[in-house]
């Protein structure tokens, strides 16, 4: 099985091709088709596996089928992840997968000044790369908005509880348009991700490898 089997389009094909992955991995080869489906996903993964392209492939092709203008302070996609060093390898593969198109990431967390962050968002963009303290507080000084959410990613949920992020989580899916697509990945499961997930995922297609 290829990638152009999975139902990806020409320009993530290229993308894929570029950076010499042959064949898909166990976990894209199950998360793609489905996210391109519309199905939600709750996939037990762990780093290294491949799960960053296997739902940011689908998003990025989502989002080049229906591209358009995004508000200032608005964007499309929302991936939430633990820590800083997890945002910017996100954010780089993203980008290398997202080059053959013209959607704009953007990377968000603590620690860091906030105004080259606040420009960014300033200009909109269509797929926003989080730590969950950092967002809540651009949240709140009002320098973004969540009403244009289509795309929810949770990476490392067991990671995120265990670093005492629950109610941050919570926080910001309760702001979260209910009618998006959602996906949760944890390399463990534990009563804990079970219950998060039950509040964040719809009728998930369950993924494990
Ligand atoms: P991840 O689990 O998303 O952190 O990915 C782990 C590493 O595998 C990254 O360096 C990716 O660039 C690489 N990778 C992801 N998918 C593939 C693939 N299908 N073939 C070869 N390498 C891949």
């Amino acid at each position: 099985e290829t990638f152009k089997d999975l139902g990806l389009s020409e320009q993530i094909l290229k993308a894929v091709e570029l950076l010499g992955y042959e064949k898909p991995s166990p976990i894209q080869r199950k998360a793609i088709p489905e996210i391109l489906s519309g199905s939600d996903i709750f996939g037990c993964a762990q780093t290294g596996t491949g799960k960053t392209a296997a739902f940011m492939l689908p998003i990025l092709q989502k989002i080049s089928d229906s591209f358009g203008f995004v508000e200032s302070g608005h964007f499309r996609a929302l991936v939430l992840v633990p820590t800083r060093e997890l945002a910017e390898q996100v954010a780089e593969n993203a980008v290398k997968y997202a080059k053959f198109t013209d959607i704009k990431i953007c990377k968000i967390y603590g620690g860091v000044s906030q105004n080259q962050q606040i420009l960014a968002l300033e200009k909109g963009v269509d797929i926003l790369i989080a730590t969950p303290g950092r967002l809540i507080d651009l949240f709140r000084q009002k320098k973004l908005s969540f009403a244009s959410v289509e795309f929810l990613v949770l990476d490392e949920a067991d990671r995120m509880l265990d670093m005492g992020f629950i109610n941050d989580i919570r926080t910001i899916c309760a702001k979260l348009p209910g009618d998006r697509l959602s996906m949760l990945f944890s390399a463990t499961l534990s009563r804990e991700v079970e219950s998060l997930a039950s509040s964040i995922v719809k009728n998930p297609k369950r993924i494990s490898i």
